[in-house]
């Protein structure tokens, strides 16, 4: 199975979860899209089995346990966001009902047919829109739900420059038709869509990663590795701030046929 993280050399890895794990979200979202992508689910009852599928710290697991009751099971490759968002779902009062494992998501731990809603923010990108949602397909039972935010263009067209950019990073982006078309096609109805809000970027995504920067590059004095990501991160706020209107992140919910 194709996964972004395989090219990624080990300490390269630990460097990127060690920035991220800094901050409360490691993706674009806020807890008022959360909040909006859950109303379009409705209650799903005290027996609910829900999985939160690259959870990283448990950002979003937070007000997605605030907005269903039942069960959730975080999944994430990286072990040290899986110790933090234990450690949050303790402080929370939330590890009755939430619990962090280690695990990939192209490798479930879950019997067919037993989910009720899968959740994915920024992070199916992984193994692939398309593919992961015929993948996880199979772990929810007739009737449940899928909500994920996918990178998406927003135009047919954009300028050079930032088609370049995601061709290089993820060539995989797509328009909001196609992945609307790639939902269906994996065997879900639509049942919603929205662009993710600016804020989602700046306020809660680009803001903090400004404040990490300075005490991450304090832990990594003179490291060219860590320069350079704090580099890459800078450009792609620049390129954000020029080009947001072309692209953005988009949240999908379906529900299995
Ligand atoms: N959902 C969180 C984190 C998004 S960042 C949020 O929105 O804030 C993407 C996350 O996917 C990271 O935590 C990364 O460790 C995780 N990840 C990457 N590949 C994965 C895989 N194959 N299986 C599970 N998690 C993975």
């Amino acid at each position: 199975m194709e996964n972004e993280n395989n090219s990624i050399h080990p300490f390269e890895f630990d460097l990127i979860c060690n920035f991220f794990k800094r901050l409360h979200r490691q993706g674009p979202g806020s807890p008022e899209a959360t909040r909006l992508a859950a109303g379009f689910i409705g209650p799903l009852g005290p027996d609910a089995e829900i999985a939160d599928l690259g959870c990283g710290t448990g950002g979003q697991t937070l007000t997605l346990a605030r907005s269903f009751e039942g069960t959730i099971t975080g999944i994430d490759l990286f072990p040290g966001f899986i110790d933090i968002f234990n450690r949050n779902m303790v402080r929370e009062g939330l590890s009755d009902r939430v619990r962090g494992i280690v695990g990939s998501m192209d490798d479930l731990p879950f019997g067919e047919g037993t989910l009720d809603l899968i959740w994915s923010e920024g992070a199916i990108y992984n193994i692939g829109f398309g593919n992961g949602l015929r993948l996880w397909n199979r772990y929810l039972r007739p009737g449940g739900y899928v909500a994920v935010t996918e990178a998406a263009w927003l135009t047919p067209e954009r300028p050079g420059e930032i088609q370049r950019f995601w061709d290089e990073n993820y060539p995989r982006i797509d328009t909001i038709g196609n992945q609307l078309r790639e939902m269906e096609e994996a065997g879900y109805q639509v049942v919603a869509h929205f662009i993710l809000p600016e804020e989602c970027w700046r306020e809660n995504y680009f803001h903090p990663h400004r404040a990490a920067h300075e005490s991450f590059l304090k832990e990594y004095p003179g490291n060219q590795a860590a320069e350079d990501f704090i580099g890459m991160q800078k450009h792609e706020q620049e390129l954000y701030e020029k080009y947001h209107e072309y692209y953005g992140y988009v949240f999908y919910i379906g529900r299995k046929l």
